[in-house]
Parts: structure tokens; C-alpha cells; sequence
């Protein structure tokens, strides 16, 4: 424990900093060591008992009397924990001896699990646990869609981060909390757009969502970024000499070591993938170009002049960086991001970043109620609960609009080309009309609409009333004509 003096503090007197002080012993919060510090002690411990048993230097287990060490064991504080090779008389007379309670739930250590051994799946949980507590104290209170994915973003995916960041959670609890996520979120049975669509950023159609599998992997890969850049540090002197004593954390076998250790290792892929050297004095490359590759890459007089490029002249080492950030850290929000964008590749996805993303980064930078933001994304993602969506679902049995009896109400339908709303749309959205003659798809107003702020912000509103008048119709609840709603919509953009 003598190494853990890796914080210095130094305190501003009358504004004039003072001189260090070095803390010389025990653990500082916020050191980024801490969560594994008992991990790393346990795992010491652990290797020492095993070799003081293999040469015969104990035998059995004594406990120390009271008088013998003069210390006493504070029974308040203590649990025991057997393991279940332990025969039940032993746990028995032992529980007997020193008096203290035995425990058989996984106990916490600075908030993560300290016994992470076969049963992965039963020592994390206790996080699944959190989040279902917390939904349930949530679900009493009537909150909009919007105010849902404030609380979820907020607070249920970020209970798991503390422990995504030194445990690689098993997929199946990954997954388990994604369906409570979504479940929540929808609020209702049909879920209209896939959990993959929910979790791509806002600027391209998604929501935003994290998808946990990829997000744990990028924290992990922090972990291994850490070990191949923080070479002094206490962190990555013992676990290199543990795994990788020749050669960087590429190296390490992956079926080695403790459940925190092989976690690690699950960060590695991500950082290899984009991992690029900074050539200095290139001691630690091979010094010389790719010739071929070069030579096949570019024209002839470009090769030349990059293969003449020479080695600096000062002698700075070589180093490695991290291509998707300026400064060539890894951070975690990119990692995932990378992460993401690596799954559309492979499955082949298409985004057409451009005109798409420029509609949807203009809904969400509305100046509107968080609500209505929603609303507009249900409604550009066909997520409604239209007719002809609740007879695709084989929730109805027909799409008529009872309104006026045109075929497939579906929701361009219900919003915009419904003749009971042409009046309505001539009058205050005349220009908007016009422009949007030839559009089949509802997406394709919203573009044309977000030409311009104001009336973006203000056919969001419009049209997220409209839809709440026609559900009003539907269950034949009085209401206000549908003419009033361009004003009251205007009303409400002027007060918000
Ligand atoms: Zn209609």
C-alpha cells in the first residue's frame, strides 16, 4: 500500500498557492486507481496465500484470540462469506467462534461487487434491481414521452456506467436493461421503431439512446488506452508485469487473469482498430515506408515525395494516437461512436448523412416544448399509431378515414392532405402548400418546412395539435374548430 501516494494537493492561501503536500498514505477519492485498488489487493493477496499453501507455510486457518494480538475484531463491521465447498459444520463452528453474521448476498466494495467469480450474472445484478426500482417509482407519476427519455438518458443509463467501466457486463444483462429502457420509454405495447434506430444520435433519425454492449466496450477500451499511454503509473506497472511482461497490452493472453482483467482486454479491439502511430525518432517502428503500398496508392511524383519524407530531426519518441479526436486521446464518446458507425458498415447501412441529417438537426434545435419535439419525430419516423400503421400491426381492420372516407390514413393522411384540413393549411400555411405539391412523404414536408425557423417551430405545433383534435374526434370529446388551431398554436410559440 506504500505506492499510493499517486495525488498531490496544494491549497491557495491569501490566492498565493501554497507548497505540495504529498498524502503519504491511504486512498483520495476521485483517484482514477480506486475501483480496481481492492481488486488489485485481492488478487495479490490471493497469489500470496496460494504459494504460502503450495510450500506448506499454512496449513490450516487460526484465528487470532483477543488477548493474542491485542486487537479485537469489531463484530458491528464484519461479515463472513463461505464459499460453497465449505461443509455446513464448519461454517457452523466457525459463525460460533467469532460471532459474526454470515452473509450469502454479494457485498459492494467502493460500489462495485468485490466476488465477481463464476456467477457473473448474479453478482451485477444489483444493477438491473436499481433501474427497476426506479422505474417503478417513476411510473406513478404521468410523464410525457419526452419527460421519459429526459429521466432515462439522465439517470437509468448512467446507473450502470460506474461498473461498465472496469466490468465487461454480460450481454444478457445488457440486454435486459435495454428492454426495460424501451419499454418505459414507449409506454405502451407496440414499440413502432427498432431499439437500433432509438440509439443513433438525434442528427440522423435516431434518438439517442445508448446501446450498452457498445458503450461498456468503449469505456473498457478507456482502460486499455490508459495501460498503453500512462506508463508510470502504478496501474499499468502491475498489471504488466502480471500479463503482458514482454511487449504492450496487445500482447496478453486473453484467458488469463481475473474477471476485472479479461474486461479490460474486451477494450482492445476498438482501440486497435483506429490506432495510429506519431512517428518521432521511429524507434519504436519499423523504419522504413511500405513501399508497395505507397507506389499502388498514389501517382508517381506524389509517392516520390512522400517516400523522401525524413525521419524528425528531433529526437522525440514515437507515439501512438487515437485518429478520430484532434488532440489523438481516445475518449469514450467517440469510441462508442466509432463503434456505432462500425456495425452500419458491416450490415451495410446506408445514411444519407446530408439531407436527412439536416432536417432532423433542425427539428431538434426547435424552440418548442420538448413534447412537441417528440411528436414531430413520432410523426417523421411514421411511429404514429395511424390507421394504416394499427392495420399493419393487425390492430384494425381497416385504414378508412372516417373523416372523409378517403382510403389509407396513414400519416400524411391524418396531418396534411386530410380534406378536412385543407382549409386550415391554405389559410395560414399557404406558402408551405405550394412548395410541398409534389411530396409523398411526410419527412419531406417536414424538410421543406425547416427551410425556415419560425415556421418549422410553428407547423410543429400546429400539426402535433391537429393530431391531438383528431384523437379528441375519434372519442368524440368536444372541441375547439380546426381553424382555431394556426392562432392557438401561434399563441403558444409566442409564450414558450
Ligand atoms: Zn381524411
Amino acid at each position: 500500500m506504500k505506492c499510493i501516494t499517486t495525488v498531490s494537493y496544494s491549497i491557495l492561501i491569501n490566492e498565493e498557492p501554497s507548497q505540495t503536500i504529498h498524502p503519504s498514505r491511504g486512498l483520495r477519492q476521485g483517484d482514477p486507481l480506486s475501483p480496481y485498488l481492492f481488486l488489485l489487493c485481492i488478487e495479490g493477496l490471493h497469489g500470496l496465500i496460494s504459494r504460502a499453501a503450495t510450500s506448506g507455510d499454512i496449513r490450516s486457518i487460526s484465528i487470532c484470540r483477543n488477548e493474542a494480538s491485542g486487537q479485537r475484531l469489531n463484530r458491528e463491521q464484519t461479515t463472513l462469506f463461505f464459499s460453497k465447498n465449505t461443509a455446513s459444520e464448519v461454517q457452523d463452528s466457525i459463525k460460533a467462534l467469532i460471532g459474526v453474521p454470515e452473509i450469502k448476498q454479494y457485498e459492494k466494495y467502493l460500489g462495485l461487487p468485490s466476488f465477481v467469480g463464476r456467477r457473473k450474472r448474479a453478482s451485477l445484478a444489483y444493477i438491473k434491481d436499481c433501474i427497476w426500482s426506479k422505474l417503478q417509482e417513476w411510473k406513478e407519476k404521468l410523464l410525457s414521452q419526452a419527460g421519459r427519455e429526459v429521466l432515462l438518458k439522465a439517470v437509468v443509463q448512467a446507473i450502470p456506467t460506474y461498473s461498465m467501466s472496469c466490468f465487461k457486463l454480460p450481454a444478457t444483462l445488457c440486454h435486459k436493461i435495454e428492454i426495460m429502457i424501451r419499454k418505459f420509454w414507449w409506454g405502451q405495447r407496440i414499440h413502432w421503431v427498432k431499439w437500433r434506430t432509438l440509439c443513433k444520435p438525434k442528427a440522423i433519425g435516431g434518438m439517442g439512446f445508448k446501446e450498452l454492449q457498445k458503450f461498456n466496450d468503449a469505456m473498457l477500451a478507456k482502460q486499455v488506452w490508459r495501460l498503453l499511454q500512462n506508463q508510470d503509473s502504478l496501474f499499468f506497472c502491475f498489471f504488466k508485469s502480471k500479463f503482458f511482461p514482454c511487449g504492450s497490452i496487445f500482447d496478453a493472453k486473453e484467458n488469463k487473469g481475473s474477471f476485472a482483467w479479461r474486461s479490460i482486454l474486451k477494450g482492445r479491439d476498438l482501440i486497435r482498430s483506429g490506432l495510429k502511430w506519431r512517428i518521432g525518432n521511429g524507434s519504436k517502428v519499423d523504419k522504413s515506408w511500405k513501399v508497395a503500398k505507397i507506389d499502388s496508392m498514389f501517382i508517381p511524383e506524389e509517392a516520390a515525395i512522400i517516400k523522401a519524407i525524413p525521419l524528425s530531426l528531433f529526437d522525440w519518441d514515437d507515439l501512438h494516437f487515437w485518429p478520430y479526436t484532434r488532440d489523438g486521446v481516445y475518449i469514450v464518446k467517440l469510441g462508442y461512436q466509432v463503434l456505432m458507425e462500425q456495425e452500419d458498415t458491416e450490415s451495410q447501412v446506408t445514411v444519407d448523412r446530408g439531407v436527412v441529417s439536416n432536417v432532423w438537426k433542425a427539428i431538434w434545435s426547435m424552440r418548442v416544448p420538448n413534447r412537441v419535439g417528440t411528436f414531430v419525430w413520432l410523426a417523421g419516423t411514421n411511429s404514429l399509431p395511424t390507421k394504416v400503421n394499427l392495420v399493419r400491426r393487425k390492430v384494425l381492420n381497416e385504414d378508412v378515414c372516417l373523416e372523409c372516407k378517403a382510403q389509407l390514413k396513414d400519416t400524411m393522411h391524418a396531418l396534411w392532405t386530410c380534406l378536412i384540413l385543407k382549409d386550415m393549411w391554405k389559410v395560414s400555411f399557404s406558402r408551405l402548400m405550394a412548395d410541398t405539391g409534389t411530396c409523398s412523404n411526410f419527412i419531406e414536408i417536414l424538410e421543406q418546412a425547416s427551410t425556415d425557423k419560425f415556421t418549422l417551430e410553428l407547423f410543429a405545433i400546429t400539426v402535433s395539435e391537429v393530431w391531438q383534435h383528431r384523437n379528441r374526434a375519434q372519442v368524440g370529446e368536444p372541441m375547439v374548430s380546426l381553424n382555431m388551431l394556426p392562432p392557438k398554436a401561434s399563441n403558444a410559440l409566442r409564450e414558450f
